[in-house]
């Protein structure tokens, strides 16, 4: 069996980079680890579109707002680089903070307007530091793609506007959401939830599902669709929303009945001390919908 060979710094990086030959094509998947069946699909199509898959593992520092949150993160390495041997990616970024930060350190990369409602006005500072993390990543790394999830919808479409407006020369592929059969979308996050808070927790896919629902029936009233995702959960005591919202893909901005464009519903919702995000797409809201 094919070992992963296992990078620790920007110089074991940069030397692995250079012996690959300009011909070879990388894919690279950017993580922070604690490994589940959503990263695994990103590693797939890695592997599959490139002939070489290189994956990071970094839990980056400057997108956490809360520091709590950063220490409890779940760190599972030895786990991690198992699931990596077994997905066909060939080598895996280890950085750790100096590597990434070293002393003195103070650049940010600053987002657009893309990035101040949803998680951007819920997280602040987060998305300065994903983004400030991925432009260093890609600069290392030097991938010709780069895979993402649409899990975390509004940040995939941050790194795409980031590549495009910055020529940063990398294409920028999403990948579908991979859910457990209940309907919840696989997180790190999810290793936090008890057992009576994980029973509620698909609450919020199928909040998504019903607005989906309504939206295909022919509802185009913004308000109504998230009239009814917010009915829904607050029905469930344990769930609390941050929220839930049908914004306008192309510009990740509230979604307008007047200007309609495709529309995606976006949710977070917390449950207990764990915040869920999910999402999913309605459709191009100028077609006609069944009835
Ligand atoms: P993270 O390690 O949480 O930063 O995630 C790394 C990448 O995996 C991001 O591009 C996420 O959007 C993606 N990802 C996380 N969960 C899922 C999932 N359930 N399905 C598909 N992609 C996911």
């Amino acid at each position: 069996m094919s070992s992963i060979t296992r990078l620790h710094s920007r110089a074991e990086l940069r030397s692995w980079r250079d012996s690959l030959s300009d011909s070879v094509t990388v894919g690279f998947v950017p993580t922070m680890g604690a490994l589940h069946r959503g990263h695994g699909t990103l590693f797939h199509a890695a592997c599959e579109g490139n002939e070489v898959g290189l994956a990071s593992i970094f839990v980056n520092p400057l997108q956490f707002n809360e520091g709590a949150d950063f220490k409890r993160y779940p760190r599972t390495a030895d786990e991690d680089c198992a699931l990596l041997e077994r997905s066909g990616v060939q080598a895996v970024y280890l950085p750790d903070r100096i590597d990434m930060y070293p002393d003195g350190y103070e650049t940010r990369v600053r987002s657009g307007p893309g990035s101040e409602l949803y998680e951007g006005y819920h997280r602040p500072g987060h998305f300065e530091g994903m983004l400030t993390a991925v432009f260093k990543l890609f600069q290392r790394c030097r991938p010709d793609r780069a895979y993402f999830g649409e899990k975390d919808a509004q940040q995939l479409w941050l790194v795409q506007r980031m590549a495009e407006d910055l020529d940063l020369d990398v294409e920028v592929i999403g990948c579908p959401t991979v859910r457990e059969e209940d309907g919840l979308a696989f997180s790190s996050r999810n290793a936090f939830l008890a057992p009576e808070q994980r029973a509620v927790a698909p609450i919020v896919s199928r909040a998504l599902y019903a607005c989906r629902e309504s939206f295909t029936a022919g509802e185009r009233s913004v308000a109504l669709l998230e009239r009814g995702m917010h009915d829904l959960l607050r029905s469930e005591p344990l769930a609390s929303i941050e929220y839930a919202d049908v914004v306008d893909e192309r510009t990740f901005r509230p979604a307008d009945s007047d200007q309609p464009g495709p529309w995606r519903a976006v949710a977070a919702v917390r449950v207990g001390d764990t915040r869920l995000i999910d999402n999913l797409e309605l459709g191009d809201a100028r077609s006609p919908g069944m009835t």
